[in-house]
């Protein structure tokens, strides 16, 4: 086990394996509950369940877990060992097709928005079989959807597989109708790039913020910062290196298809780029490496911190979701083809992803928003809080002469018919140099960037998913009626793009004047915050097309929808109960240290020289007491505004409460207490600086 080739995927329970250990009457029936859903019938299970242990057994593993995302947005396990006792006082090892099908954990500690109320207390876990068990801790991990027993998803795998359904039965019909009888089902397909930061864990373990938070909530500008962009693409540290050879080692082991790392712009921030996979697994996948990042960390003496924004003034991390369409025979249905068909196939497709972006907008934004993700968005490293498209200067020519009914340029004599005549020629933007779209067409692909790195990529797949198949839904809708296909699907692409255009932006994303001009002008949404964002949750449009997919009920809508901001309420709500701890045990006490040790050497210096001046101490004793009077004031304030806080029972109010009242008093208190951090010694400074944090990792 040296090369790569020989451990990756060691620890899956894969094709190669399932092949190797299963009859060829049982692979054949799991291949088909695999490929079509169809269900499996017990003696299968069992046989199944079977060979799933001797592997994982003699691969180490001791125990098994169904191992479900629900909506805390990481993933949950409760280890079952595989012991059972014989008669003679031995243990066997056993598992039966029932363990694996269906799990019973303890739910009642999962949030579920208030669903399990509504519902069934009780909820169960049921085998994705679309998704490759594997190994972990010595644990077999059983990849499951996690529901209640009215069969409400309480998980955000169970959408997730439903969107892609619905996308698939969508472009199927949209395939039909241009000819295509072969094609048997498409699918979306993901590679997430990750971004995260490392710092040194000892410094980690001093400062609470990070801690209980995961983000500094104090902490003065170091002298240098990312400004020489000297860290993007630089040379990796040793110690970093040694991290992200392991890391790639484990990752591959689990069959996660680690393939580019490098370092970011900011200084100790990092990036790791899997190959895109089918977006269920992908799903799985990203939130594994999340979960491998760390605890790898954690063996080199580092924490790996995936917070959307650790560090103020210092870029945030974000995660780039590439998605794509294709179909089982392997064609990628954002390319453009080679005959005119295919090409006004193409087109048909983009202009699908693009009037879902625009009808949907909202819903992109709901997808990603979170407490910490609030913070990057819009800040300079990142997408702004509107969601637009960027195209690319050609595609954008040939949708505007389409539009327009104009030949392309000036060269061509004919005005181009979609079906009838070749798309013009045009050089695709692959090197897509605007980095500051939130969904970026990067030539067979679109790239959405407004994630934040702590994100599950469910969520926004969902959307995408969902919002993408409604657009396919209306276009079949109208082609299967269509009495001249190709007249039929020129109009209303032309139409589509005259009607969305305002979504599409090729300038620069991280412009004000673009912010101004997107919502005066284009009348498109600036949700900034997430309690901003939620509300269009649960309004009509949204809820109709989702329903009307079968994505999500009513009921679970509503549950998402409190579960999200219930779990935005408690993030900041931690962030400032931790600030006010800080502020008043550790940072007040400092500056009073240091003040006493100043005025000490005042009395020092003026029993040595009577009538000395200690113009320097007296000066600085004066400023810091000010600052630590302004602390002191501004802690309380900030305590009274979260206690208040916790009075409110009600989720929208509590989160408006945040928005409105206690992010303000966290700032002020930050920004008094980061006015008195360069002015006080550095031994006296209760916690790691960002300088050293930012630059301790070598
Ligand atoms: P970058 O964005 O850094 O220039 P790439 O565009 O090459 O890099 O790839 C970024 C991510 O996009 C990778 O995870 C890659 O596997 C993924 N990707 C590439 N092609 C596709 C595709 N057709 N569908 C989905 N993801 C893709
Ligand atoms: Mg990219």
């Amino acid at each position: 086990m040296n090369t790569v080739s020989d451990y990756f995927g060691s620890l899956v329970f894969d094709d190669r394996v399932m092949k190797a250990t299963l009859s060829a009457e049982v692979y054949s029936s799991l291949k088909k509950t695999i490929d079509e859903g169809a269900s499996l019938n017990t003696d299968v299970a069992n046989a199944v369940a079977d060979a799933m242990k001797d592997w994982a057994v003699e691969h180490g593993a001791t125990h098994f877990t169904h191992w479900f995302q629900p909506l805390t947005g990481i993933t949950a396990e409760k280890h079952d060992s595989f012991i059972s006792p014989a008669p003679d006082g031995r243990v066997i090892m056993e598992f039966s097709g029932k363990e694996l099908i269906k799990g019973e954990p303890d739910a009642s500690s999962f949030p579920s928005g208030g669903l399990r109320a509504t519902f069934e207390a009780r909820g169960y876990t049921a085998w994705d079989p679309t998704s490759y068990a594997f190994i972990k801790d010595k644990t077999l991990c059983i990849p499951t959807a996690f529901c209640s027993y009215g069969g409400e998803a309480l998980d955000k795998k169970t959408p997730l597989l439903r969107s892609m359904e619905a996308l698939n039965k969508q472009a199927l019909r949209i395939l039909r109708l241009f000819g295509n009888k072969d094609v048997k089902c498409v699918r979306t397909s993901v590679g997430p790039e990750q971004e995260y930061f490392l710092v040194d864990k000892d410094m980690y373990e001093k400062r609470k913020d990070l801690m209980f938070t995961g983000r500094t909530l104090f902490g003065a500008k170091p002298p240098k910062g990312q400004e020489l962009d000297d860290h993007y693409f630089g040379v990796i540290k040793p110690r970093v290196a040694a991290y992200m050879a392991d890391l790639n080692e484990e990752l591959w082991k689990l069959g996660i298809l680690a393939k580019t790392e490098h370092n970011e712009v900011a200084p100790a921030q990092h990036e790791l780029a899997p190959i895109y996979t089918t977006t269920n697994i992908a799903t799985d996948h990203n939130q594994l490496t999340m979960e491998i990042m760390q605890k790898v960390a954690s063996r080199h003496n580092l924490v790996c911190l995936l917070h959307e924004k650790p560090f103020a003034g210092v870029n945030g991390s974000g995660k780039h979701n590439n998605w794509s369409m294709t179909t089982d025979t392997g064609v990628n249905l954002l390319t453009p083809g080679e005959t005119p068909y295919e090409n006004a196939q193409f087109l048909l497709f983009l202009c699908a992803v693009i009037k879902a972006v625009d009808d949907y907008q909202d819903l992109l934004r709901v997808s990603v928003a979170t407490a910490g993700n609030d913070h990057r968005l819009g800040a300079n490293e990142a997408p702004p809080a509107v969601v637009s498209m960027f195209l690319g200067d050609e595609l954008t020519a040939v949708l505007d002469a389409i539009e327009k009914e104009e030949p392309y340029n000036a060269a061509e004599k004919t005005v181009m018919k979609l079906g009838v005549h070749t798309l013009p020629k045009f050089t695709r933007d692959t090197t897509d140099r605007n980095r500051t779209s939130p969904f970026a067409f990067t030539g067979n692909k679109f790239e959405f960037r407004m994630l934040g790195s702590a994100n599950s990529i469910a969520c926004t797949n969902i959307m995408i998913n969902a919002a993408v198949a409604e657009s396919l839904k209306i276009y079949a809708d109208r082609l299967e009626k269509a009495d001249d296909f190709e007249t039929t699907l020129h109009e209303m692409i032309r139409k589509t793009i005259k009607d969305h255009k305002r979504i599409i932006f090729n300038g620069n994303g991280y412009d004000d004047a673009w912010l101004k001009e997107a919502t005066e002008k284009r009348g498109l949404l600036n949700l900034r915050t997430t309690p901003d964002a939620l509300p269009t949750l649960l309004e009509k449009k949204n809820v109709d097309m989702l329903t009307s997919h079968k994505i999500f009920s009513l009921a679970e809508i509503q549950s998402r929808y409190e579960a999200t901001l219930e779990n935005y309420c408690k993030a900041v709500n931690i962030e400032a109960l931790t600030m006010v701890e800080m502020a008043r045990r550790e940072i007040l006490p400092a500056v009073e240290a240091y003040i006493k040790d100043l005025s000490d050497t005042v009395s020092a210096k003026k029993s040595a020289v009577p009538g000395i001046s200690c113009k320097y101490e007296t000066g600085l004793i004066s400023k810091l007491s000010e600052l630590a009077d302004g602390i002191d004031a501004a802690t309380d304030e900030l305590k009274a505004s979260a206690e208040e806080y916790a009075a409110i029972d009600d989720v929208t109010k509590a989160s408006f409460f945040i928005r409105d009242s206690i992010l303000g008093k966290m700032e002020s208190l930050r920004a008094v207490c980061d006015e008195a951090e360069p002015l006080v010694a550095e031994k006296y400074w209760p916690v790691p600086t960002y300088e050293k944090l930012l630059f301790g990792v070598r």
